[in-house]
């Protein structure tokens, strides 16, 4: 397929499911025009870019997230450092969906909110289309990070990809069954208005031990060897009365890339020294991913 015909499938997607967005400045219905923008009936426009995301940032944003970092977290999902934690995703949705009468015909909406490069959700909507057999899934993913999001969009055809800002989700009310937001901010109130009434949301967040080995070589008397993830839970829970959780441990042994790639994509190596960093590269390790999912019904 060439560019532009990857680009026009990815445009007439957005215009089939346009009803789901909504402008982030004044609220109101928007409509593809020209297959080459997002446009609200007050005149606000979105272009879609030539690899098919949309940008609906009003403002320009500066992150910490660059595209090296982007390129750091793919190459880790690509070498199975996630894997465990999508399949206990993707087993968990499948079995929700398993407990609901059968909807004839109507497609699952999944929204990722920070999403990055995209990986999570491209496997995740994947998984519940084999193994969940539910062949009409809707994936969105929604980063206010441009190079992850065009990054996401320039490897994965599927789902429809957005820059946006999390206090103001370009999407109508009640518009996914389920909404991800895997090691990322939140935003509860919005997530509440996107949701179904029967939806629900899958919170990801490292546990105490998440990448315990690494914490200890760069955080040796700084007290932040240890981490907790109380205060996450309780404002959590403040938010989504019905809710519950899991955790979810294994180890994982990286060989020096994938080390040196894991350091970058972790907020661990923004404090640390080059030489530390340099002096650790060594070898292969084993590290400890360690996760907390959070799930909340309105
Ligand atoms: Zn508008």
């Amino acid at each position: 397929m060439s560019n532009n015909e990857k680009l026009l499938k990815k445009a007439r997607m957005l215009s089939y499911h346009e009803k789901m967005f909504q402008c982030p400045i004044c609220g109101g219905a928007m409509k593809v025009e020209r297959m080459a923008s997002l446009e609200c009936e007050n005149r606000h426009c979105y272009d879609i870019s030539r690899q098919g995301y949309v940008n609906l940032l009003n403002h320009s944003s500066k992150t910490k997230y660059d595209k090296a970092l982007f390129e750091a977290r793919k190459m880790i999902s690509s070498s199975g450092f996630f894997g465990p934690l999508i399949e206990g995703i993707s087993n968990r949705l499948i079995q929700m969906q398993k407990q609901k009468l059968p909807e004839s015909g109507k497609p699952l909406r999944l929204l990722d909110a920070g999403c990055g490069e995209g990986s999570h959700l491209s496997a995740i909507g994947h998984n519940l289309q084999e193994k969940g057999h539910k062949p009409n899934v809707i994936g969105v993913g929604m980063d206010i990070a441009k190079e992850g999001i065009a990054m996401a969009a320039k490897t994965y055809s599927d789902p429809m990809w957005c820059v946006a800002d999390l206090s103001q989700c370009p999407f109508a009310d009640e518009q996914f069954n389920y909404i991800l937001n895997i090691l990322s901010p939140s935003n509860y109130s919005e997530f509440r208005r996107l949701l179904t009434s029967d939806g629900m949301l899958v919170k990801v967040i490292p546990g105490g031990l998440y990448l315990q080995e690494l914490r200890a070589l760069f955080y040796t008397g700084t007290g932040k060897e240890t981490y907790s993830n109380d205060g996450t839970m309780k404002l959590f829970s403040r938010h989504f009365e019905r809710s519950g959780f899991e955790e979810l441990r294994y180890h994982v042994i990286l060989d020096s890339e994938q080390v040196k790639q894991l350091i970058h994509m972790t907020p661990l190596s923004w404090s640390a020294s080059p030489e530390v960093i340099e002096r650790m590269s060594d070898g292969e390790m084993e590290v400890t991913a360690d996760f907390t999912l959070l799930y909340g019904w309105k």
